[in-house]
């Protein structure tokens, strides 16, 4: 049995800024493992790289405040460009209801000290994304300091740093089991390539996380949900400043990014079968119908089906993060649950869970509302809203 003091599980996003983290912190010997073959084949690797603070609760906006401070520094510390681009993201209301749900979040951001995102009228909108078809939309909601990042830059950032560091990844390390003493502890990891003796494990198994706190006999309320992206062949049709711009009713929304366009819309993933992420024909061509009647220029436009993918959300009930040690395990500590939202937040979550872990308490900002005792509390968060 080979010792690791700490082992990460899941070399994603969320593992790898944690692992950077703890290694930045003077954790020494921190071992990340992860049972695919290299960086970006879980959820990371597929993520649209929308980021925003225009969210319906406080501790969102404050994950995403975060963040957001340090992707603008990201170049800095960690030495790779994390592609933040501001291009702003568009919430598009059709109803009275979906503008006062939008109007909500804005007084949320605004207490959080997010003063640039504004209402703004129909035809604001359409000097914002002139590509647009507006009839039907009243109103919406825009933060230019929104926008996008770089997923894999982000991770492979993470991962480089944290190497630095003095860290130690394993590829193709499946962990298959958690052995843990009389008292509860974890003491071993099974995996793949043999025991590991260890007193501190990371669950940053993203939309898998539920099975890895499985192996501990603990119950964790994370789970898949498939997101597809259909992708256009290459065109310039939306310049790449074009926000990420999305209708509130149906989810429906849209980005530039290299040089296509993706084109996203949230439903079900496919009955009985939660970890299926094929892409549904169907559900691209509805996606496109879409997209024609509501961005005119896009009418002509071709849909590159070999482009198209589809990947995991790890959902939690309410939407929220989970980060800390499990209510069910002491040296088991959670970075999971951030239910679509994870590549934007991982910088924030990645410095809360070492600070938590650190010093038992994150001095950067209050993770009270994410601690993942709150489902057997019955204290779920407020429900999000429509952001
Ligand atoms: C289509 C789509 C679009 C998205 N768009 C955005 C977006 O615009 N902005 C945003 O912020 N987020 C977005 N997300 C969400 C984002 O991708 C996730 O929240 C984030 O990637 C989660 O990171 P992670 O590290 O937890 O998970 P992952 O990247 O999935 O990493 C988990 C890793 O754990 C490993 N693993 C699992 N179980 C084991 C085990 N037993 N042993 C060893 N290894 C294991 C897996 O191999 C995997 O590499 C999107 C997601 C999808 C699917």
């Amino acid at each position: 049995m080979r010792p690791a003091p700490v082992v990460i599980v899941g070399a994603g996003v969320m593992g790898a800024s944690v692992a950077y983290h703890l290694a930045a912190r003077g954790w020494g010997d921190v071992l990340l493992v992860d049972r695919s073959d290299g960086p970006g084949q879980g959820s990371t690797g597929v993520a649209t790289g929308g980021f925003r603070a225009q969210y319906g609760t406080a501790i969102n906006v404050r994950l995403s405040l975060l963040a957001r401070e340090k992707f603008r520094c990201f170049r800095d510390e960690i030495g790779v460009d994390p592609g933040y681009l501001p291009a702003g993201y568009l919430w598009l209301a059709e109803t009275r209801a979906e503008l006062d749900g939008l109007l909500a979040g804005l007084e949320v951001q605004r207490a959080e000290g997010l003063h640039e995102a504004t209402e703004v009228s129909a035809e604001e909108i359409g000097r914002i994304n002139p590509a647009l078809r507006r009839d039907g939309i009243i109103g919406g909601t825009f933060c230019p300091t929104d926008g996008f990042i770089a997923p894999l830059q982000v991770l492979n950032g993470y991962l480089a740093a944290a190497l630095r560091a003095g860290v130690r990844v394993e590829w193709q390390t499946a962990v298959t089991g958690l052995i843990r003493d009389g008292n509860g502890s974890i003491v071993a990891l099974e995996t793949s390539k043999g025991r590991i003796a260890t007193g501190v494990v990371v669950n940053a198994c993203g939309a898998w996380a539920a099975e890895l706190g499985g192996y501990a006999g603990v119950s964790l309320p994370v789970t898949p949900l498939r997101r597809q992206i259909a992708v256009t062949v290459p065109s310039s049709l939306l310049p790449p400043t074009t926000p990420m711009t999305i209708f509130v009713g149906d989810g429906f929304h849209f980005r530039p990014r290299d040089s296509r366009v993706l084109l996203l819309w949230p439903t079900p993933g496919v009955p009985g079968k939660p970890f299926d992420v094929s892409v549904d024909r169907e559900w691209v061509a509805q996606v496109t119908t879409m997209a024609r009647g509501r961005v005119p220029v896009l009418q002509d436009v071709a849909i590159d089906l070999a482009s198209c993918r589809a990947g995991l959300y790890e959902m939690s009930p309410d939407h929220h993060a989970l980060l800390g040690p499990d209510p069910a395990c002491h040296n088991l500590f959670l970075i999971n649950g951030s239910s679509g939202h994870g590549v934007m937040h991982a910088p924030a979550l990645g410095q809360l869970l070492a600070e938590l872990m650190s010093d038992g308490v994150a001095a950067s900002l209050d993770v009270n509302p994410l601690r993942p005792s709150r489902f057997r509390e019955g204290k779920p968060d407020p429900p999000a809203g429509p952001l």
